[in-house]
């Protein structure tokens, strides 16, 4: 069960941000990556962080706003937030909990607006400067026009003081140029595909087509390995690196079983094939391999070997 933890600002109330001792000069915004209603808490975000490989010692977020649009605090705004690589120093970050843009909430909008007026208001002597994440990282995150709901200027300060338009009344800007070959990943069809292929490469997972703590690991672990900077994002070198290492793979063929063989039957089916995903490389299974390899103008044995497991990976991720 979910701990739902009690917000520090009710969607509404009146916010007074105390600004921490260390030196702030930039607020991050962030996404969270999923619109899942078990998700929507902070205590959710926190789990997720402490059982990260490596660990980390609490939620790397200062405030959490839910789509509700109540803010709750995360990490102490004493401590340095663990949110944007390499730029974490001197920031604060401050994550909606949404995945999809057309669902964020106007009232998650008005809680940021809010919180970030009230961040501005506390440091009369400088100008803060708000950024989306996606600004010195591959991910789309966050996913939503933050420089319109803030109504922020070029440089990223907040131009509106407490006359900032609200957010469907604001100019529609053309959004910032995400990299869009980046996939954010929630459930469904792009985790079965990488899930399958982690389990090719050697990982220990359930191919469920959900997004959980093990696959975000087991993504994570393969990109640090592969000295890939990006976060739970399935970015284009993510997705090159993936099947440049199935290269090293070994064959699957008749009578195999097992979960490689579950892997291999899923991205088969993904691909087109019909046939039933239960680990085991029977006559289905071997005629499913010969159809995509006659498609796919590789040799024709039903065994899949290195080549014919890239070229579904290569036809999947593409
Ligand atoms: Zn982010």
């Amino acid at each position: 069960m979910m701990n739902v933890t009690t917000p520090t600002w009710n969607h509404g109330a009146t916010i007074s941000f105390q600004p921490p001792s260390r030196n702030v000069h930039t607020v991050f915004v962030h996404c969270s990556a999923s619109d899942r209603a078990n998700h929507d808490d902070v205590s959710v975000m926190r789990q997720w962080h402490v059982n990260r490989n490596p660990p980390w010692n609490d939620v790397g977020y200062h405030y959490f706003i839910t789509k509700a649009g109540h803010i709750q605090t995360g990490r102490p705004v004493a401590n340095i937030p663990a949110a944007q690589a390499g730029h974490n120093t001197g920031t604060i970050a401050i994550c909606l909990h949404g995945l999809k843009e057309e669902l964020f909430t106007q009232k998650q909008f008005e809680s940021l607006v809010a919180l970030c007026q009230s961040i501005d208001a506390a440091y009369p002597n400088q100008r803060i400067r708000f950024r989306g994440h996606r600004e010195v990282s591959t991910k789309a995150c966050p996913v939503f026009k933050y420089k319109v709901v803030l109504g922020l200027d070029a440089s990223g300060h907040m131009t509106g003081g407490s006359n900032t338009a609200p957010p469907t009344s604001a100019p529609v800007a053309p959004p910032p140029r995400a990299d869009k070959s980046t996939q954010i990943l929630d459930n469904g069809k792009p985790v079965l595909i990488l899930q399958s292929l982690l389990v090719l490469l050697g990982a220990d997972l359930q191919i469920d087509g959900i997004m959980g703590q093990m696959t975000a690991q087991a993504l994570k672990a393969f990109q640090q390995q592969h000295s890939l900077l990006t976060e739970n994002g399935l970015d284009a070198k993510t997705r090159n690196a993936l099947i440049k290492a199935l290269d090293r793979v070994t064959s699957l063929k008749k009578p195999d079983k097992g979960q490689k063989v579950k892997a291999l039957q899923q991205l088969l089916k993904l691909a087109g094939a019909k046939l039933t995903v239960d680990g085991d490389f029977g006559n289905k299974t071997h005629a499913a391999v010969e159809q995509f390899q006659t498609r796919k103008q590789l040799t024709v044995d039903g065994v899949a070997d290195a080549k014919t497991q890239q070229a579904l990976a290569r036809e999947l991720l593409g």
